[in-house]
């Protein structure tokens, strides 16, 4: 399945403003650091179907890592 939205985890400074934006509640933040040393916020393969695309996380990150797909 194609994933509905992607986050180029590098660039993410963990702020969890689209965690807590997200009406489905689906965006979790990974115990793994980045390289910049923060915990990236993503997706998992199986909560990507619940996604309905409305874009509003990654309106509200100020580091421009997520991209969303219909
Ligand atoms: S597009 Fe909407 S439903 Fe999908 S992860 Fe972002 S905020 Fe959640
Ligand atoms: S809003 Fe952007 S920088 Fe903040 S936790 Fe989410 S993906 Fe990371």
């Amino acid at each position: 399945m194609e994933k509905k939205v992607i986050f180029h985890e590098e660039y993410c400074k963990s702020c969890e403003l689209c965690v807590n934006v997200c009406p489905k509640k689906i965006i979790r933040i990974k115990d793994d650091l980045n390289r910049q040393g923060y915990h990236p916020a993503f997706v998992r393969d199986e909560d990507q179907e619940l996604c309905i695309s409305c874009a509003l996380c990654a309106r509200m990150c100020p580091d421009a890592v997520i991209e969303v797909y219909k």
